[in-house]
C-alpha cells in the first residue's frame, strides 16, 4: 500500500484493477474494491485503522473493479452505465473461477453476490465529506461508462482504466476518439499525482502518452482498413505489444487482449469510415 498524499492510500499489487481510499474528517471514502476475496479481507483490515467506509465508487462495469463490494460497507455509487452492467453480470462463474483456481478465496464466497450501486448519475456528481471533495465525471473510453474521480483538496485523480501506465491497455469495447478527448480533459485538471486503474501511480504528464498510445492504436488498425485488408489479416499483421510491460507469464493474455483490441477497432473505426 502507498500513501500517495495526505489523505489518500492506494494499492497497485492485488491481481485486477488498483484500488484507494480516501480519509476524510467524516469516515472513508473507497473507489473501487479488489478482484479477490482473500486480497479485500488485507484490504478492509487496513481501511478499518483509518475509519468507518462511508461510500464505495466504482469506476467502471468490469468485474475487476466491483467484485469486492460484498465485502464492504457504505453506499454504492457509480454511473448509470455501470449499475446497468453489474446487475446483468452472474455471479456464478466468478464462483466457479474461484473453486478451480482457489480454494482460500472460494471459502469466502458461499453467499456471494454483486452490490450493484444505490446512488448513479448519467454526467457527474459531487460529493461533500468531512472537509473534501469528490468529483465524479463521466469520462468516456476504455468503456462508454468510464468515471473519474478527482479530489482536489488532495490534487489526486483516480482514472479508471482510461489510463493504462505502462501497461497494455484493454480496448475491448472502448470509445476510441471519445477516449482521446477525454484524456484531453483529463489535462486540464490540476492535480499532481494519478492513480491509473491498471500500473503504477504516476505524474499528470503521462496522459499525453496514453494519449498518443491510444491515437496509434486508432492509426494502426485505420491503416489495415484503408489498405484493404480483412479482419483476419489484420489480426496477422498487429504487434504493438513491445511497447508495454508484459511479464512473460501474462504473455498469452497478452497476445488475447491485442486480438480483442483489433476486432474491437476493426469493427467500429469501419463503420464510422462509412458513415463518412
Ligand atoms: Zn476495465
Amino acid at each position: 500500500m502507498k500513501k500517495i498524499s495526505k489523505n489518500v492510500y492506494v494499492e497497485t499489487d492485488f491481481q485486477g484493477c488498483n484500488t484507494g481510499f480516501v480519509v476524510t474528517d467524516d469516515g472513508v471514502v473507497m473507489i473501487d474494491t479488489p478482484l479477490l476475496p482473500t486480497d479485500a479481507l488485507v484490504w478492509r483490515e487496513r481501511i478499518a485503522q483509518h475509519g468507518t467506509v462511508r461510500y464505495l465508487i466504482n469506476t467502471e462495469p468490469h468485474i475487476d473493479h466491483f467484485a469486492g463490494n460484498y465485502f464492504f460497507r457504505g453506499t454504492v455509487i457509480a454511473q448509470e452505465g455501470v449499475r446497468e452492467a453489474i446487475i446483468a453480470t452472474d455471479a456464478k462463474r466468478i464462483k466457479e473461477w474461484f473453486k478451480e483456481d482457489s480454494p482460500a478465496d472460494y471459502a469466502l464466497v458461499k453467499r456471494f453476490k454483486f452490490r450493484p450501486p444505490t446512488v448513479i448519475f448519467s454526467k457527474e456528481l459531487t460529493l461533500f465529506l468531512g472537509k473534501h471533495t469528490f468529483h465524479l465525471i463521466n469520462l468516456p473510453g476504455h468503456t462508454p461508462y468510464q468515471t473519474a474521480v478527482y479530489i482536489p483538496e488532495e490534487k489526486v485523480i483516480f482514472t479508471s482504466d482510461n489510463v493504462f501506465y505502462k501497461v497494455l491497455p484493454w480496448l475491448q469495447e472502448a470509445v476510441p476518439y471519445e477516449w482521446l478527448e477525454s484524456l484531453k480533459k483529463l489535462e486540464t485538471w490540476p492535480a499532481k499525482v494519478l492513480v491509473p486503474g491498471h500500473g503504477d501511480v504516476c505524474k499528470p504528464n503521462y496522459l499525453s502518452e496514453m494519449r498518443t498510445g491510444i491515437q496509434l492504436w486508432i492509426d494502426t488498425v485505420t491503416d489495415c482498413i484503408k489498405r484493404g485488408m480483412s479482419l483476419e489479416q489484420a489480426q496477422e499483421k498487429i504487434n504493438l505489444l513491445d511497447r508495454y510491460l508484459i511479464e512473460p507469464w501474462d504473455k498469452e493474455i497478452a497476445v488475447n487482449v491485442q486480438k480483442m483490441n483489433v476486432t474491437h477497432l476493426y469493427e467500429i473505426l469501419k463503420a464510422i469510415s462509412k458513415e463518412r
